[in-house]
């Protein structure tokens, strides 16, 4: 296990660039995006011009190159300016992208990887069905055998960029008797596919500028080059990318955590009540301390996490059961104790802005808002206790 980690010169300009880009582009716009609830269209093009979704992406397939230790930069830079952004580019490029590295072949990669990476196409994922939630290899989209290919036919919801993508991942059930055990496979679907729909598109607390939809896939007709992985082998796909995603989500929550710590820093000093800046009472202060140590923790995961799927590099074959599985309660705790941390540091920071900090429209009342579906997607809380436990329970610590 290595602990030893230090940002190269290449990746602090990465993360001076994306910081400065995001303040001219993406900050003065998000106000107004969580007010009219619609998807940042011109901002989300300009990211895709730079490059922003398609950064662990190998220069090869036309992405940054910059790895999960870039792409988490990336995150945690967005994660304090607008988690409507983060969550459009992790459903694209932790989802998305993933799966087609990890997975595609070199003609998938080519016609799907590279477009989505250079920014071109958009990209979402699908597992999640009505009946089909936390127990996610319940999925009973069909898809049936047609000749050499497949028809699939069910329904998905809670589609982050569904309304907005070009292509998604989706999961479907080649024989749904056999659940996540051989019973599901990864599809490339085309939205312009016949018989393929976005269905209701849901209001909801917070990340007013991403879509959540729902898909109707009634007799989607696809070749066999549309088969991500291994047939049965779905599930696999979907577990990996979640680890990257699970991962990036740390970072957002890291982002999340340092803009709320600072936000409630600059208001303590300047808000003065019985007579002195309430950063002058202990009470406030321990508030504070509290929001820096978990800042400081979360940076230590997040980032030693990265480095190691970095390390661990994109060819799942070449992994043994041992590094999977370290890989896998690594990316449960941060996605866990992130998202944790982060509703706890805004709730604390928003408490610091007293009745402010309630008013529709301030940083951290939106914040607030954005914050907690960290706890619920990528897969529960509840969700990551019990891989860890279970995983501590058949390793030990
Ligand atoms: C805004 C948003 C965006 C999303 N984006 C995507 C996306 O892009 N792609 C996608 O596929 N999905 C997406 N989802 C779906 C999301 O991943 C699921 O909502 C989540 O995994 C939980 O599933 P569920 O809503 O069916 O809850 P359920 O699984 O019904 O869970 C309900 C409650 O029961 C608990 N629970 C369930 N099983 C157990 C158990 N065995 N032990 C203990 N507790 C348990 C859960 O933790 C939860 O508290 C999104 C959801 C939202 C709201």
């Amino acid at each position: 296990m290595a602990f030893e980690f230090e940002f190269s010169p290449d990746q602090e300009a990465f993360r001076a660039a994306v910081r400065a880009f995001l303040a001219k582009e993406v900050a003065p716009i998000v106000a107004e995006m969580d007010a009219t609830e619609e998807f940042p269209r011109a901002s989300v093009a300009k990211m895709q011009a730079e490059g922003y979704f398609g950064v662990p992406v190998p220069e090869e397939y036309g992405g940054l190159g910059l790895g999960k230790v870039g792409y988490c930069i990336l995150l945690e830079e967005l994660g304090k300016v607008d988690a409507s952004h983060g969550t459009i580019v992790g459903a694209h490029t932790s989802l998305g992208t993933t799966p087609l590295l990890y997975y595609g072949t070199e003609e998938q990669k080519r016609r799907w990887l590279v477009p989505a990476a250079k920014g071109e196409k958009l990209l979402a994922f699908s597992l999640t069905e009505p009946g089909s939630g936390s127990d996610s290899g319940a999925v009973r989209t069909v898809a049936e055998r047609s000749g050499d290919g497949w028809v699939l036919t069910g329904n998905k919801i809670y589609v982050s960029n569904g309304r907005e993508a070009d292509t998604i991942v989706v999961m479907a059930g080649n024989d749904v008797k056999l659940g996540p055990n051989g019973g599901v496979t990864a599809f490339l679907v085309d939205t312009r596919r016949p018989g393929f729909q976005v269905g209701r598109c849901e209001k909801k607390m917070g990340l007013h500028g991403t879509s959540t939809a729902e898909l109707i896939l009634d007799h989607v007709a696809l070749g066999p080059e549309h088969v991500l992985g291994e047939v049965g082998r779905g599930f696999h796909v979907a577990m990996t990318a979640l680890d990257v995603g699970r991962v990036s989500l740390g970072a957002a929550s890291l982002g999340g955590i340092e803009a709320a710590t600072q936000q409630a820093l600059e208001f303590s000093k300047n808000r003065t009540q019985f007579g002195l800046p309430i950063s002058e009472y202990e009470v406030i202060q321990f508030k504070l301390a509290d929001m820096a140590m978990k800042a400081q923790a979360l940076r230590y995961l997040v980032y030693h996490a990265a480095a190691h799927q970095d390390r661990m590099g994109t060819d799942p074959k070449r992994w043994s059961r041992l590094e999977r599985a370290e890989k896998t309660r690594e990316a449960a705790i941060v996605k866990c104790l992130g998202s944790e941390w982060a509703a706890a540091v805004i709730d604390e920071a928003l408490q610091i802005h007293g009745g402010l900090g309630y008013i529709r429209g301030t940083p951290i009342e939106r914040a607030y808002r954005d914050a907690r579906i960290s706890e619920i997607f990528e897969g529960t809380n509840e969700i990551q206790r019990l891989v860890i436990s279970r995983d501590v329970i058949a390793r030990g610590l």
